[in-house]
């Protein structure tokens, strides 16, 4: 497989190819532009998730046509949420509709690959072990390209109109353009999760006890994730000896039907059985874009995972970033980091009060209460929105200050194998 870019210069180069960066590059392709996504990680490859998909993320999906390519690889449909405080059960079925038939929680190895499908289809170039090692900028600042490195050691560097961040928490474009932390979450839970054989169910299961919560999620290949979660602090005194036996009991504590359903895992080699541990990051909120930049998904915006929102976040800011690139201005990228924002800070704040584990089972239900109103008006906003498209610029327009237009210079004279060092 060819793994070095084919072209010397794009309209828009991605650093990172999940959720944010597919989506991105999916999106931005489908629009006209030359994109080269880049991901140091494998094609297919897992990563840490517990896979809830929330309403808004299933309704980007859809809207994008890629929700029933993933319910034809089998993912469960889910059509109720299960919320158990204490020993008390709460169903709330969930609001069908053409569009969104139900939530889905798809392995990240499915979801991504679709993505990363998808924006194949649509020309976009997606090279995977491949590794961003460091950006270029021009002598005013702005940034002009990347260095690549290549699994086999080979080294290009690629020009650019804009270099999009999609690469996670520790985003090398947020720390190599100086993104300023706009906001800082207060908390952070940690997270301990393994697979294990289930019958097929339709509901996701949320338990909720003082000081610790977990979760039942169905997902591919005839599995359920099952999740238990604690403060950070309480992890980094208790759980460090066995993670599995730090799980297993916080499980046991929070429902013996759900223990019972995790203790399957050990005795089946479907599950792999390997505990998988998040030890908890507080959020935060990056500036957006700067001169030649912009963040997108987990590098601009960090919330902790306990609200299984995190894709949901990355699939509607691609989209809002696509939306501003294709425009160019200055105003236009301003409307993404606003749009974000607006949607983000309440986000932030309410997860925060989640996974803060300072509620007790009185107040967590109001908490949830919160959290499902900023979700409504998320996705009522979506529902509104229409898919990004290039404007054609009219006769003597000039490229705005912020994003120079590549597009003017997509020309046979960029193609061609780029600079080896
Ligand atoms: C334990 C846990 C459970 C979660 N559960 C859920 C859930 O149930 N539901 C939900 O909606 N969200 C969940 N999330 C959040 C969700 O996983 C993230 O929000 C989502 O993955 C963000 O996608 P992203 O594309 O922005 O970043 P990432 O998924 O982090 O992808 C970034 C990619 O960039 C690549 N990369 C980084 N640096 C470079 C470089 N220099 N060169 C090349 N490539 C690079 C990495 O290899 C990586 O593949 C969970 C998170 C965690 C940690």
């Amino acid at each position: 497989m060819r793994c070095n870019p084919a072209y010397s210069h794009y309209d828009a180069i991605i650093v990172g190819a999940r959720c944010a960066g597919a989506s991105t590059a999916m999106l931005l392709a489908r629009a006209g532009l030359r994109i080269l996504a880049l991901d140091r990680r494998a094609y297919g490859s897992d990563t840490l998730s517990t896979h809830a998909l929330m309403r808004p993320a299933v309704l980007q999906l859809s809207r994008w046509g890629l929700l029933q390519r993933l319910l034809d690889a089998g993912t469960p449909l889910i059509t109720a949420t299960a919320f158990h405080y204490g020993d008390e059960e709460i169903t709330i079925p969930l609001r069908a509709s053409p569009q969104l038939p139900g939530l889905i929680a798809p392995r990240r190895t499915l979801l991504d690959r679709t993505l990363v499908d998808a924006a194949r289809e649509a020309g976009a170039e997606v090279l995977h072990d491949t590794t961003v090692a460091d950006l270029v900028s021009g002598a005013d600042g702005r940034m002009r390209g990347v260095r690549i490195r290549t699994s086999d050691g080979m080294h290009f560097t690629v020009t650019t109109d804009i270099v999009i961040g999609a690469d996670g928490i520790g985003s090398l474009v947020a720390k190599h353009c100086g993104a300023q932390t706009l906001r800082r979450g207060q908390v952070s839970a940690a997270h301990l999760y393994a697979y294990v054989p289930a019958e097929p169910e339709s509901s996701y299961h949320w338990y909720f006890r003082d000081g610790m919560s977990g979760s039942f999620i169905p997902t591919n290949d005839g599995l359920a994730c099952i999740v238990a979660s604690v403060p950070t602090e309480q992890f980094d005194e208790r759980f460090r000896g066995s993670h599995e036996g730090a799980r297993m009991t916080t499980l046991r504590a929070l429902s013996p039907g759900l223990a019972a359903r995790a203790e399957r895992a050990h005795d089946n080699s479907a599950s792999d059985g390997r505990t998988r541990v998040f030890r908890g990051v507080p959020g935060f909120l990056r500036q957006a874009y700067g001169q030649g930049w912009a963040l997108v998904g987990d590098a601009g915006f960090f919330r902790d995972p306990i609200t299984s929102h995190g894709i949901s976040d990355a699939l509607r800011d691609s989209e809002s970033l696509a939306r501003a690139i294709l425009d160019g201005s200055a105003q236009a990228f301003a409307a993404y980091e606003r749009e974000r924002d607006l949607i983000a800070g309440p986000i932030l704040d309410s997860t925060d009060a989640i996974a803060s584990f300072d509620w007790t089972l009185l107040d967590i239900e109001n908490r949830h209460r919160q959290f499902s109103s900023v979700m409504k008006v998320e996705f009522e906003r979506l529902a509104a929105w229409e898919m990004p498209v290039r404007r054609i610029p009219p006769v003597g327009w000039q490229p705005p200050a912020i994003m120079p237009s590549g597009r003017t210079r997509s020309g046979p004279n960029h193609d061609g194998i780029v600079s080896i060092r």
